[in-house]
């Protein structure tokens, strides 16, 4: 059964982010808002939890999740931050920007997609914040829809996919970007790379860092 409890996307109550944080705490599943599209969250440090992810959605087993952070210095114990990647954190988080960085070793692998490097971001909204802080973890969390299906931005739409499959949803409405995040590999600060455009452009980045990030060969073609 899916537990399904709205909450107030400025003050949500705290019950009831201590009760899914309590599921994710047990290795449950919980789907919760984020400024970009609904996600659906484990715990990214216990591997049993993180599977469970990939079996909801019938997502390949050998592609990444984004662990999704409350504060910097959260991000700082599970990637190498590096100098860029600490100005970028400041700049655009909390916001719709993923950093992928050298992952330390407490990531398991099935988290990583068996990469050696992560992807981490904060995001700007308040429930999920909330989610992160009282589960003491972060979340691993890819859009919370079946593999091939749209990103649902909305609790409605989580349902229609997830009902039965996931311990809860939580509604905070409508995601208001309704865009993923921006994904920028910045493994070497010396050449950044841009791996997926979302939500933040290419020029606020650049100008941000004063330098030109390069575009993955898997984007190019696609409309910048
Ligand atoms: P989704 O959560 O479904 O929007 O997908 C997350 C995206 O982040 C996928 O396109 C992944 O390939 C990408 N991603 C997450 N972690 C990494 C990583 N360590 N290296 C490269 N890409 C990553
Ligand atoms: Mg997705």
């Amino acid at each position: 059964m899916t537990i399904q409890a709205t909450v107030d996307r400025n003050e949500p109550n705290p019950h009831i982010i201590n009760k899914a944080a309590r599921i994710i705490q047990a290795g449950g599943l919980v789907a919760f808002p984020t400024e970009t599209v609904y996600g659906l969250g484990a715990d990214a440090l216990n591997a049993e939890a993180v599977k469970k992810i990939y079996v909801a959605k019938g997502r390949p087993s050998d592609k990444p999740l984004i662990l999704h952070v409350s504060s910097i210095q959260q991000a700082s114990g599970l990637v190498e931050m590096n100098d860029t990647a600490r100005k970028l954190a400041q700049t655009f988080w909390p916001g719709p920007l993923t950093l992928v960085l050298p992952a330390k070793p407490c990531i398991p692998s099935i988290t990583r997609g068996g990469l050696n490097t992560a992807g981490v971001r904060m995001p700007a909204n308040v429930p999920a914040l909330e989610l992160i802080r009282a589960s003491r973890t972060p979340l691993a969390a890819p859009s919370a829809n079946i593999s091939g299906r749209p990103s649902p931005k909305d609790a409605e739409s989580v349902y229609r996919d997830m009902a039965g499959r996931i311990d809860m949803i939580l509604d905070g409405g409508s995601t208001v970007i309704g865009i993923e995040s921006t994904i920028l590999d910045i493994t070497n600060p010396e050449r950044i790379i841009m791996l997926r455009l979302g939500a933040i452009g290419r020029e606020e980045i650049e100008s941000s860092i004063g330098m030109m990030i390069e575009i993955s060969a898997s984007m190019r073609g696609k409309s910048l």
